[in-house]
């Protein structure tokens, strides 16, 4: 589902480094944007702060398998 704010989503088929890169974008994000909403009183900030925390959860469950999915086979 896309979104109308401005990060950039990771695509299943990037690879580790990639996605390691996003999970520490959205954990700064995520600091600044909690600091910068007390500091201001803005509610959005802080609202758009969990869910760029919620973004970086997932990724997290996701990286282990995200650069490897793409060039092997399922095993069973
Ligand atoms: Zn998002």
């Amino acid at each position: 589902m896309p979104h109308d704010h401005g990060h950039a989503h990771i695509d299943p088929n990037s690879g580790d480094r990639r996605v390691a890169i996003a999970i520490w974008a959205n954990g700064l994000l995520t600091v600044a944007q909690i600091v910068g909403g007390i500091f201001s009183g803005s509610l959005a900030l802080i609202a758009d702060a969990l869910h760029n925390f919620s973004d970086m959860a997932s990724l997290v469950i996701a990286f282990p398998r995200a650069g490897s999915r793409a060039a092997q086979p399922m095993s069973a």
